[in-house]
């Protein structure tokens, strides 16, 4: 008798089912592996990129149903294997072919954000630098590179993981249509973090050059504190247009910047200049500047190295407790903030050194 199921009309419906992960046809991306027919019985075999897909289950259940779909159609068996090396190599080139733009090649400014010790609000001008950036028009990337104390999964509330599409393929996640890439959402925490030298440089090399950042104007780098060997990585990988130092205005924190300055230097980073944080508190009551934590650290700073002095933040609360509650700042307050024009002014000074005539 005329068999009116044929493999094409099993594969037309299957091209409707999608990986639920990449958001694409799993025929498309050469995940249907076979398709056998016998009579009424459709036997269908879909490979997966990763053993134990915790998408598996709803993965299969499409499939059987799409193909119950066809008239005539008596059972579905649906068997879930696994990629072979070739296999892998076709997915990513697919997922490639769709996104040009993994690792930092489509980048045309990539700023790290350093500062000379912890606790002076390096994270908390990286972001907020970075969320500038998008209030001002551009596309942005942040990568948090502080491996041993990521913040920025909890300045933005993050808890996803970033989703690997296949070994050397990552999705970032997304905030206000920013990437973000934080190692904060896989390590536990509290957990002290230990890092082997080579394990780490690793580590970065898969989140900055894995990752499909797309097309960006600027990625943010949130370096971890000091002259570590992050930093270094991270110019090997790829390259670093400029480096911003966030000091407080305490001589301490400037002399430790210095340092952070020097390691830029030798490196060939070119220093964009540096950030003044915490560098006042003003009283609502008196509305007078309470220089808190000491007076022009980073006029000294930019006196002693020839640097810029690319803004001063105030001391602010709002700006603390968004933070703290995973809001992102720049979108949550009033445009009479003065953190907050600061902010965006330190965005404008680093566009206008990369873009002078806008
Ligand atoms: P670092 O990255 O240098 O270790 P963080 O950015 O994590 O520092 O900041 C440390 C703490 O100080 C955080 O709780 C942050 O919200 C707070 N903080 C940073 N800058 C400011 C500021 N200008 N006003 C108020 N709180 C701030």
């Amino acid at each position: 008798m005329f068999n009116s199921i044929t493999k094409e009309r099993v594969f037309r419906v299957l091209e409707q089912v999608m990986d639920p992960e990449v958001g694409r046809s799993i025929v498309e991306l050469n995940m249907v592996r076979s398709v056998e027919i016998e009579n009424s019985r459709v036997s269908v075999e879909i490979a997966l990129t990763v053993r134990g897909c915790p998408l598996a289950k709803t993965l299969e259940e499409d499939v059987r149903l799409a193909v119950q779909t066809i008239p005539g159609v008596s059972e579905v068996i649906v068997k879930m294997g696994t990629m072979g090396p070739e296999e892998l190599q076709r997915f990513v080139g697919q997922i490639k072919a769709r996104h040009p733009q993994a690792g930092t090649e489509h980048t045309r400014h990539i700023v790290a954000v350093g500062s000379g010790k912890g606790g002076v609000g390096k994270s908390t001008i990286a972001l907020n630098l970075a969320l500038s950036f998008l209030k001002l028009g551009k596309k942005v990337g942040l990568f948090d590179a502080d491996i041993w104390g990521p913040s920025i999964a909890k300045m933005l509330n993050l808890r996803d993981m970033p989703t690997a599409l296949a070994d050397n393929l990552i999705e970032p996640l997304e905030v206000f249509q920013m990437k973000v890439m934080t190692f904060g959402t896989i390590l536990r925490e509290n957990q002290p973090v230990i890092w082997r030298g080579p394990m780490a440089h690793k580590a970065i090399e898969q989140f900055l050059l894995d990752t499909l950042w797309g097309e960006l104007d600027y990625l943010i780098v949130d370096l971890p504190p000091g002259t570590g060997d992050v930093a270094i990585s991270v110019s090997q990988l790829a390259r670093i247009d400029g480096a911003v130092l966030v000091t407080t205005p305490q001589e301490v924190a400037a002399l430790d910047v210095r340092k952070a300055i020097n390691m830029f230097r030798s490196m060939g980073v070119r220093i964009l200049g540096v950030v003044e944080n915490m560098a006042y508190f003003r009283c609502s009551r008196c509305l007078e500047k309470h220089f808190i934590f000491g007076k022009n650290g980073a006029q000294t700073l930019s006196d002693l190295e020839h640097v810029p002095v690319l803004g001063q933040v105030p001391l602010d609360i709002t700006l603390m407790e968004a933070e703290d509650k995973g809001f992102p700042f720049m979108f949550n307050v009033s445009e009479n903030n003065e953190a907050y024009s600061a902010l965006l002014n330190i965005a404008r000074n680093i566009y206008q050194i990369f873009e002078p005539t806008h």
